[in-house]
Order: structure tokens, then sequence, then C-alpha cells
């Protein structure tokens, strides 16, 4: 394998280190704690996970953490209700509504009724316009790590070739909004693309976010390219074994063929150990930003587009 793995993990715990950094002088100097409330509705096993994974590390940094967790059942007016009161409450900074939500739940209605200045998601529809049109904004956490990822790897990515598989709201748009924004030259693919291999080929960068295992090989890389691969994909996994109740165990996959394309890309992100532990870092980032954007402070700088 001749690709440089690009870690992570270690970017992540890199970059939460400066938010604590960063926090630890808001307080000392101006007596301000960044808080970040996270409102999850329901009981989806994936979603409680991730909210206590946030709610842990939002206070290993030494933000406060503000945890909603609300009925299956909840209703519309119910969850409005608490974004209005987390919008006007001084001690939150930023807002994360997990999603998805339960079907009876309107997510667009319920995004864009959040602060767009607490907005750490950055899905509210004020963001992707600012985003869109290259003005200050909150950016969606994945892409924004990702793009930490590039310029940490390349320094400038100016007239690179960067290829994003999928359009999605919350990864591939983002993502490919940014990208132009550093200079790439930018092409986005998606299901109906025609001849994806050799639009990916042309790719000094190749970010893949379509949730289908392992779809991207080795040989649709151009050498030497640069792979950021969002994917997280469960697949059965037989070598390890069978769990208690008989089941196949599972393991964790990108939307790379990660084994062959490491040998042919010049850098590639692991899954899991790649934009996944990113993910989180720069919702923090994002919560220390506001806070600082809040209280008119300096930003800090690095921690966002
Ligand atoms: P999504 O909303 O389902 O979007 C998937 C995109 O992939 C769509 O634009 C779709 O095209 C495209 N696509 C599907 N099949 C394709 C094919 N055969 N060829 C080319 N494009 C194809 O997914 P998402 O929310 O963006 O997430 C993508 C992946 O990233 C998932 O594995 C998800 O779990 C992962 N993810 C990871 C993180 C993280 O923190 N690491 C965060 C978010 C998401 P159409 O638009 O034409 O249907």
């Amino acid at each position: 394998m001749g690709a440089q793995i690009i870690d992570g993990k270690a970017f992540a715990a890199q970059v939460r280190g400066q938010v604590a950094g960063h926090v630890a002088t808001l307080k000392a100097e101006h007596g301000i704690t960044p808080g970040l409330a996270v409102v999850l509705v329901g009981e989806d096993p994936a979603s409680q996970v991730y909210v206590r994974s946030k709610g842990k590390m939002t206070v290993e940094v030494g933000m406060n953490s503000y945890e909603h967790k609300l009925e299956a059942d909840t209703s519309e007016a119910d969850l409005l209700a608490l974004i209005d009161q987390l919008n006007n409450d001084p001690a939150v900074h930023g807002i994360l509504v997990q999603l998805p939500l339960p079907g009876h739940l309107n997510e667009d209605l319920v995004i864009n009724s959040i602060d767009p200045a607490k907005d750490v998601d950055g899905f509210h529809i004020s963001n992707v316009g600012l985003l869109g049109t290259g003005q200050k904004s909150m950016v969606p956490c994945t892409p924004l790590g990702c793009l930490m990822m590039l310029r940490d790897h390349h320094g400038s990515l100016s007239g690179l070739d960067a290829v994003v598989v999928g359009r999605s709201n919350i990864v591939g748009k983002p993502m490919a909004q940014l990208l132009l924004g550093d200079s790439c030259t930018v092409t986005i693919a998606h299901s109906r693309t025609k001849d994806l291999p050799d639009v990916v080929r042309r790719a000094d960068i190749v970010v893949a976010a379509v949730g289908r295992p392992e779809m991207v090989p080795g040989d649709w890389i151009k050498p030497g390219a640069t792979v950021i691969d969002v994917g997280i994909n469960r697949i059965e996994a037989p070598e390890k074994g069978t769990n208690e109740d008989g089941s196949v165990k599972t393991r964790l996959v990108g939307d790379v063929h990660y084994d062959s394309a490491a040998a042919i890309a010049g850098a590639i992100t692991p899954v899991p150990g790649g934009v996944g532990p990113m993910t989180i870092a720069c919702l923090l980032a994002n919560t220390l930003t506001a806070a600082c954007r809040a209280n008119g402070l300096p930003e800090p700088e690095g921690l966002t587009a």
C-alpha cells in the first residue's frame, strides 16, 4: 500500500485540543462558557449513541452541554416551542436537532426555526445560502472536517480537480461549495452520472459520500490522488464469526474499497478513524465559533472555513 493514511482520529483529537484551549481562554478572559444544546426526539438507538458521545465530548472541551430528550410522539408545536426557548437562551450558543426526526415532524420546518447564528449543523437555509455565496456562515460539520483534512494535507487546494460523489444537502453539496471556495475545479457526481469511473479518474481529490459499501474501487482512482471516504456502512463480516444469537458479526466499511484504493492513492482516510471523528470535533469548533460571534469576539483561526 502506497498511500499516506490521513488519521482523522488523531486530527480530531488535535482540533478538540485547540477548541479546549480557546474555551479556557474565553472563560478566563471574558467569563464566557460556550454552550451546546442537543435535542433528541424519540429513541433511535444510533441517534442515542451519537447524542451521548456529543454530550461527553462537549463537556471534555470545557463547554456546557444541554441535552433535551423528547418523546417520539412529541408534537411539532412543542418541539418548535423548545427551539424558540433555546434560541432566546443566552447560555446556549449552539443548537443541534438530531436527525432523522420521527415521520410526523417536518424536518425542514424544524431546522429553519433554529436561529441561524446558533445553527451549528449549518443546515438552516440562511447558512446554506451564505455558504453558497461565499459569505461567513455556519458550515456543516462533516464537510468542514473533510476540508480541514484536505487543507492540512495539501496546503493550497487551488486549481486541483475535485470530484464529490453524492449530492446530499448534508454532505455532497456543502462539500462541493467548500472545495469551490478553495478554488478547486469541482464536479458533483450522483446516481445519474454517466461513466462515473472515468469522472472519478480525473480527480486529484475524491470525496465519496454515497452510502454504498466499498463502491469506489482502486482502479477508479488517479495515481497519487487524495481520497476522502465519508461513507459509514455496516456489512457482514463472516471472518469475525457469529454473535451469541447466531447472527453474523459485522464491521464498518466506507464507500471506497480501502485496500485497492490505498494501493494507488497518494493519501486516503480510513473507515473507521477518518472523517467520522472529525464530524464531532467540527461540531465543537462550530459551537466555539458561534459563541465568539455572539459576543463580538474574534473567531479562532483555522476552525472554520
Ligand atoms: P444520501 O443522502 O443517501 O446521499 C447519497 C448520495 O449518493 C446521493 O446524492 C445519491 O445520488 C448518490 N448515489 C447513490 N448511489 C449512487 C451511485 N451508484 N453512483 C453515484 N452516486 C450515487 O447520503 P448522505 O447523507 O450524503 O451520506 C453518505 C454517506 O456518508 C453514508 O454512508 C453516511 O452514513 C455517511 N455519512 C457519514 C458522516 C460522518 O460523520 N462520517 C456524516 C454524514 C454521512 P442521487 O442524489 O442521484 O440519488
